[in-house]
């Protein structure tokens, strides 16, 4: 274990690292516009990715043995062996730096998770890309944002925004990420469903309705929040960028759409009520999360977040609700505790160091 020199050119002393944690955030699409399939299944995205200040963390420290231990919301439904993403994303560092980079012969990965599993809000993925500047933290590694950004794309579609954070344009499958122009903190209030939703479930059924709608006799009329009636190849919405350029959440709210919202309210109905409660209460705009079933909802402050989250909460359309602003910053080392400097950096403050070298 003597990862010892300088990182980042800054002149950084690492000391001897034995652990480091990494804090990862949630993602919300503030637009998700799903093309048809390709011939490999796969569809392609136009998005707009908006990190949250909802985070998980991820530890890794050098040990004996590799290990994932996983606590907190939804732990039990986490893969602790290789599927685990996080340890995913380990093998996929160490595939391109090489096995030699490792101070030790095993690797411990606790996750601490606050993020819900399955949940629309790319949690696994965030843990990926946690797993990953932990690693290249603790092993002195030194891949740059570039070179980190790489592996993510091996690993997930999501991956490469968790690194990234803030608001960001993602095409392709959602790999290719490039940061957007973006004002101001936006207030959202999350409502947390009962249920899960396997992405590829909610993707199944985005193709079922739109062949039912493209079919003969079919009305064809998309449900609220997405286009269920086209696969049209997506685009852009350019008033949506500006909106962001402005800072202004009541015109972003309107404006906030889901591809997906369709086929995630068909196979969960209740969203429905969920998505309804939070028009009734005010929300400037409303969409399910992704392939859901978490909804997120706009507010137009931090009081008026507060408000909406009791409303919410009372009204029983939800397992519980969350309010958090946005954006928020991509994987961030927050805690290098090493010998002679107990405690390491200031844990789960904003004083964690950004990714990678320049
Ligand atoms: P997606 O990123 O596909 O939209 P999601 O955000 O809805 O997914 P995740 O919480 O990322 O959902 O979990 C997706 C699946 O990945 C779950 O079935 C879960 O078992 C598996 N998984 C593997 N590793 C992890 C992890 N570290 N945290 C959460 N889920 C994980």
């Amino acid at each position: 274990m003597a990862a010892v020199g300088a990182l980042w050119g800054g002149g950084y002393d690492r000391g001897i690292v034995t652990a480091v944690t990494a804090r990862v955030p949630a993602k919300v699409n503030l637009q998700l516009s799903v093309g048809p399939p390709g011939a490999d299944g796969y569809h392609d995205l136009v998005t707009v990715f908006h990190a949250l200040a909802l985070f998980d963390e991820v530890t890794v420290t050098s040990a004996d043995t590799d290990s994932v231990v996983v606590t907190g919301e939804g732990a039990r439904s986490v893969p602790l062996g290789p599927d685990n993403l996080a340890a995913r994303a380990v093998a996929a560092l160490l595939d391109a730096v090489g096995p030699g980079v490792r101070d030790a012969p095993g690797l411990a990965i606790e996750i601490r998770k606050r993020i819900p599993v399955a949940a629309g809000l790319a949690g696994g993925s965030a843990d990926a890309a946690g797993a990953l500047v932990a690693c290249n933290e603790l092993w002195g590694a030194g891949l740059s944002h570039q070179e980190l950004s790489e592996v993510a794309a091996r690993v997930g579609s999501d991956v490469g925004f968790a690194l990234l954070g803030g608001t960001a344009v993602g095409l392709g499958r959602g790999d290719r990420v490039t940061p957007a122009l973006a004002a101001g903190t936006y207030h959202w209030v999350l409502a947390f469903a009962d249920g899960q939703l396997p992405t590829p479930a909610v993707y199944a059924a985005c193709d079922r309705l739109r062949a039912r709608a493209a079919g003969p006799g079919s009305a064809g009329k998309p449900a609220s929040g997405g286009r269920a009636d086209t696969a049209e190849p997506p685009q852009l919405d350019t008033a949506l960028m500006a909106a962001l350029r402005s800072g202004d959440p009541a015109g972003l709210g309107p404006l906030l759409s889901n591809d997906l919202q369709p086929a995630a309210v068909s196979l969960l109905p209740r969203l429905r009520q969920t998505l309804a409660a939070g028009r009734e209460f005010g929300a400037l705009g409303g969409i399910v999360s992704g392939s859901g079933p978490t909804c997120a909802f706009l507010a137009r402050d931090g009081a008026h977040a507060r408000d909406l989250a009791v409303a919410l909460a009372g009204a029983g359309v939800c397992r519980t609700v969350a309010s958090v602003t946005g954006p928020a910053p991509g994987a961030t080392v927050i805690s290098v505790p090493a010998d002679g400097r107990p405690g390491g950096l200031p844990g789960g403050s904003e004083a964690g160091r950004p990714v990678g070298r320049p």
